[in-house]
């Protein structure tokens, strides 16, 4: 494979593009079924949700209103570190509304706690979350997830999204880096 092809960095591939778009499309479906004739808001969390909330906003085919807000959680590292700053807070008052945050993956589930408790002193008329990944750390938490795309093993992933220092957000398959890239 090109050396200057990112796809070229994955040692394992966890989830090609086809698995991505096929569970997002059901899911797309689900929520079709559970908001219908509601007023739902969708929160993409940035930068990481961007492609999911991209792919399952089109996949869905009732009406929606989408705001984005970016929180800080990771440095360009691996490690949580604990610290969640709002760098980018909503457009929107979403007072009265149905909220559906849009997650690309949730580790320790420590930035979107912060997040939903932020979020539901809003008062929205209810508030959901789906996230594309999700990994074992998440489930001891208290955050309950509506929609979950897939349940990943307690690795680092990249792609479909998810960056390593800023890189592999475009990639359209999700999977481990080769160690070579850390180093
Ligand atoms: P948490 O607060 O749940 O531990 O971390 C959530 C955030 O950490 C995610 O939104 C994402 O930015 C980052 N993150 C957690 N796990 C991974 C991973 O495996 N790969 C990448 N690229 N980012 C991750
Ligand atoms: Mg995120
Ligand atoms: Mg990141």
């Amino acid at each position: 494979m090109d050396d200057a092809h990112i796809e070229g960095d994955l040692t394992r591939v966890l989830y090609s593009a086809e698995d991505v778009a096929r569970r997002v499309t059901e899911i797309a479906a689900e929520i079709d079924e559970a908001y219908r004739g509601k007023d739902l808001l969708l929160i993409g969390v940035l930068n990481g949700a961007v492609m999911v909330m991209a792919d399952l906003s089109r996949a869905m085919k009732i009406h929606c209103e989408m705001d984005w807000m970016a929180i800080s959680s990771y440095g360009s590292g691996t490690q949580s570190s604990g610290v969640v700053r709002i760098l980018k807070d909503l457009n929107t008052d979403i007072s009265g509304r149905h909220v559906l945050v849009v997650e690309d993956i949730i580790d320790t589930g420590l930035t979107l706690s912060y997040l939903i408790s932020n979020l539901r002193s809003r008062e929205p008329a209810s508030l959901e979350i789906m996230t594309m990944f999700r990994k074992p750390e998440a489930q001891k938490n208290m955050v309950k997830v509506k929609y979950v795309g897939f349940d990943i093993p307690n690795e680092f992933v990249v792609g479909y999204g998810l960056d390593y220092a800023g890189h592999y957000r475009n990639l359209t398959s999700v999977g481990t880096l080769s160690p070579h890239v850390y180093s």
